[in-house]
Parts: structure tokens; sequence; C-alpha cells
């Protein structure tokens, strides 16, 4: 059977490790650092989403700052609300929860946000840096799928990675990551032919598509190291239920290690949101970033062993 990667425990220790760096910080008189979350509309999922974020900020005794905006609000309106935010010194991240309404030109949004506070790391600025392999800002789903591969696989060079799926907040970024590990890269999609064979030849495999059960254990690699970031909510046996993008049962006889939907890659993205947010909070002060923790991210370290 495979080991199963809680995510949910290594966010734990992660947000821990993250709120001890924070009252560091301020016991140093030093900073804050602050979040700020913009919600527009009412979209239930999206106010749970938000809800999350900013009790977590909280908890990791971060000021966190939340903006409610109607519906119809004039997108006017929200770019100003950025603006100030981009102006303020108690905020060092910004983030402006998706989808959002037809009026409002979502990427005119994003770049409108300071890339140095765009903890996100959707900014163009952002992703061209990645891209590159420079320093900036990570989005927050592959940061955290990531930091859970380097915590369970050590080094990763040379390895046969797999994504699947292309989108610009998961797929695209997680395949520049593995890149930059090192690994042979091969991002697969719905055009994708014989997603069978491609699977067949990973060793790790991240799978973000958003369907149902789409892998199941015979395509895996025996051994192989899979991490499922979909959450598809399906009707099964009269109930309600949350699985991933990997058949989880089958799938689990087969690989080495998985993560399961829920418990695995949903919690290391909030973890990662207040990652980003210490770490742009750090920049924007020219203070060096806490090596314990950049240790812990990038796995193998005394604090969340
Ligand atoms: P998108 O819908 O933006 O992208 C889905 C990708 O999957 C697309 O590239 C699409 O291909 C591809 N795809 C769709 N169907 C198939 C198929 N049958 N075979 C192969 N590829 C296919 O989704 P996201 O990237 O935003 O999210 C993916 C999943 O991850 C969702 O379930 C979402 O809920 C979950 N998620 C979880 C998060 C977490 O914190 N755990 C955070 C973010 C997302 P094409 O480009 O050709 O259309």
């Amino acid at each position: 059977m495979a080991h199963i990667i809680d995510g949910k425990a290594y966010a734990t220790r992660l947000r821990e490790e993250i709120g001890r760096q924070v009252r560091k910080l301020r016991e140093h008189d030093l900073v804050t650092p602050g979040l700020a979350v913009i919600l527009v509309g009412e979209d239930p999922a999206s106010q749970i989403y938000v809800r999350n974020k900013a009790n977590q900020a909280r908890e990791a005794e971060m000021a966190s700052f939340e903006y409610r905006l109607a519906y119809g609000v004039p997108q006017a309106q929200l770019l100003e609300l950025i603006e100030r935010l981009n102006q303020d010194p108690a905020v060092h991240g910004i983030l402006v929860q998706l989808p959002l309404p037809p009026q409002v030109d979502a990427e005119r949004v994003i770049n409108a946000i300071r890339p140095d506070k765009d903890i996100d790391g959707f900014h163009p600025i952002n992703v061209g840096k990645l891209g590159t392999g420079g320093q900036g800002i990570v989005p927050c789903t592959p940061l955290g799928c990531l930091m859970l591969l380097k915590h369970h696989l050590g080094d990763m060079s040379g390895l046969h990675a797999l994504v699947l799926g292309r989108s610009n907040i998961v797929g695209k970024p997680m395949a520049n990551l593995l890149l930059n590990e090192h690994c042979t890269v091969t991002i697969a999609h719905s055009r994708s032919r014989d997603l069978q064979a491609e699977c067949r030849r990973a060793d790790i495999l991240v799978a973000a598509v958003g369907r149902a059960r789409l892998v199941p254990g015979h395509w895996l690699k025996p051994g192989a190291t899979v991490i499922d970031v979909g959450i598809n909510r399906i009707e099964e046996d009269d109930q309600a239920r949350l699985v991933g993008d990997v058949d989880f049962a089958s799938a689990s006889t087969v690989a080495g290690a998985i993560t399961p939907v829920p418990g695995g890659v949903g919690p290391m993205t909030i973890a990662c949101l207040l990652l980003n947010t210490l770490e742009a909070t750090c920049r924007q002060h020219g203070i060096a970033f806490p090596a314990g923790i950049m240790q812990s991210a990038w796995g193998n370290d005394a604090c969340l062993d």
C-alpha cells in the first residue's frame, strides 16, 4: 500500500512555524505581516475560502483585512481599492478571490496588484520570474504540491514528472517548478492523446484536471508519487462526497505515495498563502527570510520533522 502523504498535518506544522516567525518579527518591533483579502459578490464557496484564509492569517498572528464588495461593483471601484492597498504600508499581501463577475476584467485586476504584494503569484511579473527561474512569488497550490514532493522525495532531478492540466493557476506553474527541480516534465491536457501511456512513464504525477477519478490505479507506474490537486463534488451512495482526479482506492495499491482528497493539497494552499505573505513582508522590509521556514518549505528540516 502507498504511503499516504498527510498534507493536513504538514500544513498545520507549517502554519505553526509561520506563526512563530510572525511573533519573532513583532517581538523585535520589526513589522506585523498584513494580508488583505477582497471578495466580490456572495458566491458561497468563495465566502468559505475567504473566511478560512482570514481566520488562518489571524491564527498565525498576522493582521488580516477583509473587503467585501457587492456583485455589481464597478471595475473602477475595485481598482481604486487595490491602488489604496498597494500604497498601504500595513498591507504586505493582496488577494482578490476569483472568479470575478462579468463586468470586471480579471486580468486587469490581477495586473493592478503591486507585484511584490501579489501573494497569489498571478501577476505577469511573477509568472515571468517563475518561468525564468527568478525570485518571484509562486502560486500557492503548486508551491504546496512542490513542498509535499520535496518533503517526500528530496532530490527529484532526472525524474519523469507528468502534470495533468495546463491552467495558469496550477498546471503551468507546477510544470515550471518541476522543471526548476530538474525533472523531465510532460504537460498533458484535454487534447493529449493516450493519457494512460503518459501516466505509465511518470515517476511523479500531479493531477489538476477537475474530473472525478479520471486516473485509475492501473494507469500508474508502480511506486510513483501521486499528488492529487483535483477537488470534485460527487453524489455516491446517496451521499455528497469530495473526490480527487485520481481514483484513490485503486491508485493507493500501485503508487509509492499519494495525497488524499480531502486532506492532501487543499490545506497546503492556505498555508502557502501565509508563507507567501510572510515572505512578501520580509522582502518589502529588507529582512532576511527565516532560514528555518525555507528549509521546511523545501524539505528535510528540523522544524517540520
Ligand atoms: P481548470 O479547469 O482551469 O483546468 C483544467 C485542466 O485540465 C485544463 O488544462 C484542461 O485541459 C485539463 N483537462 C480537462 N479535462 C481533461 C481530460 N479529460 N483529460 C486531460 N486533461 C483534461 O482547472 P484548475 O487548474 O483551476 O483546477 C484543477 C482542479 O484542481 C479542480 O478540480 C480544482 O477544483 C482543483 N483545485 C484545487 C486546489 C486546492 O487547493 N486543492 C486549488 C486550485 C484548484 P484544456 O486546457 O485542454 O482545457
